[in-house]
């Protein structure tokens, strides 16, 4: 029997990873101008790392992390997201010395056990920023201006919207939640199992449950129950978006599935679909209980397979053909034509030639299967005048020119 894919998982080659290496040329360039430093983090870190940080209660720990013994008998978990392998990183290496604030960003797989359906995968990959050392809104400014100028760069921001919300400090979440269990307490006993667990371990994630919607209809939002200072921050914030003119609208269902978040919580939706692709915000406890020194830190992930869809979706082109495939007509041929090959490369453009001995006919063939631009051929006669013969392979114009690479480049730029 054929070994084939585990479920979840996906070969990304040829039409879709073209999308893929221009989404993640688009997140370098917009990291890079903002002076963000890029971080590789391991794929597998020790299970405590993240049930501590992204929560005992939270369904990523609990129904769908990849988690196995070594054969050193270490419980070892694949990473489903990317915080808390920074934080680590953060805390391990000691970048609190480093000139704050610190600027990180990241792209990479993750892996959640999952029920696949469309965007939604077993592996997938994430692309993130994380900012150490701030506490100030405009750090989570910088953060979802990144977010947006990359989703600009792929001419997808206007099909999202950005929703945001604050989930409090501790002191005013502390007293929400009071509220909330009060309010629900008569309720639970007819909502769904999840809720009744979360009423226990995590409350406010019934926020986030898309059953039993009658029931949460007057539901006490924690928008509804900031503190002096958290209402302070979260209309600084919605000033400094509105300043610079990045719409966005308040959700209050937002409370993020994680555990670690605090104040400031945003998402981009599809408008469409309603889909999240992605979302981020504060998490000022994080370090600290991490066991490092109590920074405050803000951040974001973007699923990108779900953004790749959307590329495909909007039927962004993205051409790729070589310029120039090489017809030589023996082994003699071959090494000339090779010579002016690399040649060409150095000039910047994408050539092709055969490598299979094959005739004549069935290179011009191929050639035009990998859809070249332009053939040239390279036979007896040609290197007899020391000339090629080009052929146009769109128009079918067909000349010859000096065997010379600054000459071909210009003759094939006239056509
Ligand atoms: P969802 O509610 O869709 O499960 P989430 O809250 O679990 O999302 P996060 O943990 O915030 O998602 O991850 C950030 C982004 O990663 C999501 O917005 C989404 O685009 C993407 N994502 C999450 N789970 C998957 C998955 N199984 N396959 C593909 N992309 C995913
Ligand atoms: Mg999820």
């Amino acid at each position: 029997m054929n070994i084939t894919k585990q479920k979840g998982t996906k070969d990304i080659m040829f039409k879709e990873v073209n999308y893929w290496q221009k989404f993640e040329s688009v997140i370098k360039e917009v990291c890079d101008s903002h002076n963000f430093s890029e971080i590789r983090v391991p794929t597998f870190e020790a299970t405590e790392l993240f049930s501590r940080s992204v929560g005992d209660g939270t369904d990523i720990v609990t129904k769908e992390m990849y988690t196995f013994k070594d054969r050193g008998d270490r419980s070892i978990t694949l990473r489903p997201e990317f915080t808390a392998g920074v934080v680590r990183a953060y805390v391990e290496n000691g970048l609190s010395s480093r000139p704050s604030p610190v600027k990180l960003w990241y792209a990479g797989p993750v892996f959640r056990y999952e029920k696949m359906q469309k965007g939604r995968y077993r592996e997938f990959r994430q692309f993130g920023v994380e900012i150490f050392g701030s506490s100030s809104y405009l750090a989570d400014i910088e953060s979802i201006t990144v977010a947006k100028e990359i989703l600009e760069k792929l001419g997808i921001y206007d099909d999202l919207k950005l929703k945001i919300n604050s989930i409090g400090c501790k002191e005013c979440r502390a007293k929400y939640i009071e509220t909330l269990r009060e309010y629900l307490k008569d309720k639970i006993d007819n909502m769904c199992d999840d809720c009744k667990v979360r009423y226990e371990k995590n409350i406010m994630r019934i926020i986030d449950c898309k059953e039993d919607l009658e029931v949460k209809k007057e539901m006490p939002m924690i928008t509804d129950y900031l503190c002096e200072d958290c209402k302070k921050d979260f209309e600084n914030l919605q000033n400094g978006l509105k300043n610079l003119g990045i719409e966005y609208e308040i959700d209050k269902k937002i409370v993020r599935g994680l555990d670690y978040y605090n104040k400031a919580v945003f998402e981009f939706a599809s408008k469409d679909l309603d889909l999240s692709v992605g979302g981020g915000g504060r998490y000022d406890l994080l370090v600290d209980m991490l066991g490092g020194a109590k920074t405050p830190a803000t951040g974001f992930a973007f699923g990108m397979d779900r953004i790749v869809l959307l590329l495909e979706e909007k039927g962004m082109s993205i051409d790729k053909r070589p310029d120039i495939f090489f017809i030589a007509s023996n082994g003699d041929a071959y090494f000339k034509a090779s010579i002016l090959q690399n040649k060409l490369r150095k000039m910047g453009l994408i050539t092709d030639i055969d490598i299979c001995e094959r005739s004549f006919s069935s290179q011009m063939k191929y050639a035009s299967k990998i859809n070249a631009r332009f053939v040239i051929i390279i036979g007896e006669d040609e290197i007899k005048n020391n000339i090629v013969t080009i052929k146009n392979l769109d128009t079918g114009n067909q000349f010859t020119a000096d065997f010379d690479a600054s000459v071909i480049m210009k003759s094939i730029e006239i056509m």
